[in-house]
């Protein structure tokens, strides 16, 4: 007895990361007993917490075991080993969870169906053959089904339907797939689909999934019931379709996600890399953004004037039922109108898609928590996450913070950013604030995150807008709030993810930030640390006039733009009209509706409408994409430009750029070859202006982000130019590097100022 004590080696195991919601306990199960440990683990708020006792040699086993091959969709951030006095356990049991708080919260995000239930899926008899909602302890709907943690079946959706004897006694049997799966269910217990029409009534069918096939081979635009919300879905195949479902819903040209039948689909309309083939089919199938094959055989209408194609693989098992024979690629787009946020409430569906769809087919399985689709694309084989959505969301990073704080983001690509115990949890992109819909969900969100973190942070940190509502939300409700200026934001997110204190030179490009002298920025040359920035350069201001309309129509950029250079109105202009031209001009004269602005997205906007682009844009940012995409990549060579040296910091001019860019229009230069030209002088004049701010400060991490960096043309050029000169150049990969990124940028500011440090005026040049 007393030897077989000194023998008995046990510890208790803490893992906090995202180990709840992936088969983590049932693996801690069947290794420990296949091991012969004794002991218990348990869901503790968001930690996993196990005690085990038996050999040395077997403790070792477990440990090594958890650290080299945990559960596919696990991700541990931290395993802590604390030894104990052996107790003598008799066997191993899963306890209990209890909630704990003051522990950081790893929410698991949606996992997409997974293979072994594709298996089941497919195999005729079984019974779950061809079941909409079949999932196990590795996959299924996690996040967008939560009401609070941890994740217990209690606390889901799933909360509702009632376990049948099988599959009880599967969710009880260690050894099944299924044992401690919270979203477990079976045709005999589980949700059931339903079809409804545009007026929510119910339609007459024994198989509403078969039904909804055929309406789909018909043309019709169907809502579908996803994981995060409602899809708007037709035949991608059938451009009379495409059109319609574009009409309705008020989207004129942004460009549709399709879902194709399988991978064998894909490689039929793009170009699929090894990287990209394997975040399609992956655990966590986000809209990838592919380059599209050419002759296209899909309709135009899906991304008109794009050279990329918005592509994913079924995720949720409902959706592999839903192609019908003989079609590939169905259109799924989120079930919204333009604008506003990802409709996901039931009683809801048929007031706000009544009009688009004729037809809804969904099931009794409730969403909580709204979450779009997440899109991604690979740059120099990098995974890069351009809107943080189903899959990823809540994206939690390891952050260094002083302080226990959420962060508000900023006006449009809303998402928030909760910072507690060493981590930031960013939210799944919410929508833009100015639609009072989205303003309803950033508050819901934010609700959200009090219950799953069972906490309310009273600091709040917020851009330096006042008109943001999100500022205004962080001013009436925080107890304390902090000002994170948008431009300073960017670069701090960029800055924390790559895992630098600083300090560093930010080049931080985007569309629209208020500066701290009042003016709109967004052509900026910062250099400072987590907590403080100074201006070392900015894009020469230019007079913009027309308050929201020059973002809405480039050539009101383009006419303030020349006004500016004192250049005549270009005649052979066709797409600026000579009379509004004047209009504008007399107004700059008159300084009415006028502001100043370094914002390089105006630049591009100028520039795109120089090169033909026309009438006013229907979707963010469509006149700089469509400009990228005309570059002719085989076109070296750049504009003559000047930078300024100047005692508020460098200024990039931008006159000599536009007089060669007139001067090319009117030799009759291709605009693919301007455009080309274009990006490579602002590759150039950027990096000139960084050697220059080198050359004063020394500095070598050279940080880019904002939102033009979306831009893969400018930021591939640039990290290029910039390490050709020896600088170490970061970006955003896993944040996004647009505003819905924001947040994080803003938590990782706020978190590093410290309650007495914010911005020491006069440091923000
Ligand atoms: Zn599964
Ligand atoms: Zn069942
Ligand atoms: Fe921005």
């Amino acid at each position: 007895m007393e030897r077989a004590v000194s023998d008995t080696k046990r510890v208790l195991v803490t893992l906090t990361g995202v180990v709840q919601g992936v088969g983590f306990r049932p693996f801690i199960f069947r290794i420990a007993c296949g091991l012969g440990l004794r002991g218990w683990v348990e869901n503790q708020g968001s930690r996993v917490l196990v005690d085990v006792e038996g050999s040395e040699e077997s403790v070792d086993a477990f440990v090594a075991t958890l650290r080299e091959q945990p559960p596919e969709n696990a991700h541990i951030a931290d395993l802590q080993l604390h030894p104990q006095p052996p107790v003598g356990y008799a066997d191993f049991s899963i306890k209990r969870s209890t909630a704990e708080e003051n522990t950081a919260a790893f929410i698991p995000p949606d996992i997409a169906v997974c293979r072994d239930c594709l298996k089941e899926f497919h195999t005729p008899g079984h019974r779950r053959f061809q079941y909409p909602f079949i999932s196990c302890a590795q996959c299924g709907p996690r996040y967008s089904i939560m009401g609070s943690l941890p994740y217990d079946r209690e606390n889901t959706a799933m909360s509702q339907f009632f376990m049948c004897p099988q599959c009880a006694a599967e969710y009880h049997n260690p050894n099944d797939r299924r044992f401690h799966a919270q979203t477990n269910c079976c045709p005999a217990c589980g949700p059931v689909l339903q079809l409804l029409d545009a007026k929510g009534n119910p339609v007459e069918t024994s198989d509403p999934m078969n039904r909804a096939r055929e309406l789909i081979s018909k043309g019709e635009i169907l809502a579908v019931k996803g994981i995060g919300g409602y899809h708007l879905c037709c035949n991608a195949e059938d451009p009379a379709a495409v059109k319609t479902l574009r009409g309705r819903k008020g989207r004129a040209h942004k460009p549709l996600a399709i879902m194709a039948r399988n991978l064998e689909g894909v490689l039929k309309v793009c170009q699929v890399s090894e990287r990209e083939a394997g975040i399609l089919s992956g655990s966590r199938k986000p809209i990838l953004l592919l380059p599209k094959r050419e002759p296209e055989i899909l309709p135009e209408e899906i991304a008109p004037h794009q050279r990329r194609l918005g592509v994913m693989l079924p995720y949720a098992p409902l959706q592999l039922l839903l192609f019908p024979e003989g079609i590939e690629f169905l259109v799924m787009t989120s079930g919204n109108f333009s604008g506003t946020p990802i409709c996901y409430n039931d009683d809801a569906v048929v007031q706000s898609l009544g009009g688009v769809a004729a037809y809804v087919l969904t099931h009794n399985r409730e969403i909580r928590i709204p979450v779009d689709d997440a899109v991604v694309k690979v740059m120099d084989d990098q995974e890069m996450l351009v809107r943080c959505g189903r899959g990823y969301a809540p994206l939690t990073l390891p952050l260094e913070s002083h302080q226990h704080l959420l962060a508000v983001g900023g006006q449009q690509k809303s998402s928030v950013c909760m910072v507690k115990s060493g981590f930031a949890t960013m939210s799944q992109y919410i929508g833009e604030l100015d639609e009072y819909q989205a303003y309803l969900a950033f508050e819901r969100q934010i609700e959200g995150f009090a219950g799953l973190f069972q906490s309310r942070p009273s600091l709040l940190a917020h851009d330096l807008n006042p008109d943001y509502l999100s500022t205004r939300y962080a001013k009436e409700k925080a107890g304390e709030s902090m000002v994170v200026q948008h431009h300073h934001g960017h670069m701090a997110g960029c800055m924390a993810e790559n895992k630098l204190n600083g300090p560093v030179i930010g080049v931080i490009f985007d569309g629209t930030g208020l500066g701290t002298d009042g003016a709109v920025w967004g052509g900026e040359f910062l250099t400072g640390t987590l907590s403080q920035f100074t201006r070392a350069g900015h894009l020469q201001y230019v007079t913009l006039q027309g308050g929201d309309g020059v973002v809405r129509e480039p050539w009101r950029c383009a006419a303030s733009y020349l006004y500016a250079i004192q250049a005549d109105a270009p005649a052979w202009l066709p797409q600026v009209p000579l009379k509004s031209l004047d209009t504008v001009h007399a107004a700059i004269r008159d300084q009415v509706h006028c502001f100043q602005s370094s914002s390089m997205g105006r630049l591009f906007d100028c520039v795109a409408a120089l090169c033909g682009f026309q009438t006013a844009i229907t979707y963010e940012a469509q006149a700089a994409i469509e400009l990228e995409g005309l570059a002719d990549p085989e076109v070296l060579g750049w504009y003559s430009y000047r930078i300024r040296d100047a005692e508020e910091g460098l200024i990039l001019e931008y006159e000599n750029l536009l007089r060669g860019i007139l001067r090319d229009l009117q030799n009759q230069v291709p605009v693919s070859t301007i455009s080309a030209k274009f990006h490579q002088t602002i590759v150039e004049a950027t990096a000139d202006c960084v050697s220059a701010i080198h050359d004063k400060t020394g500095l070598k991490d050279v940080v880019l982000s904002g939102g033009v960096f979306e831009n893969v043309y400018l930021l591939r050029g640039l990290i290029f130019k910039l390490k050709e000169r020896n600088f170490r150049v970061y970006y955003n990969r896993l944040i996004p590097t647009n505003d819905s990124g924001l947040s994080f940028g803003q938590a990782a500011a706020a978190g590093a100022m410290g309650k007495e440090a914010a911005y020491v005026s006069g440091d923000t040049g």
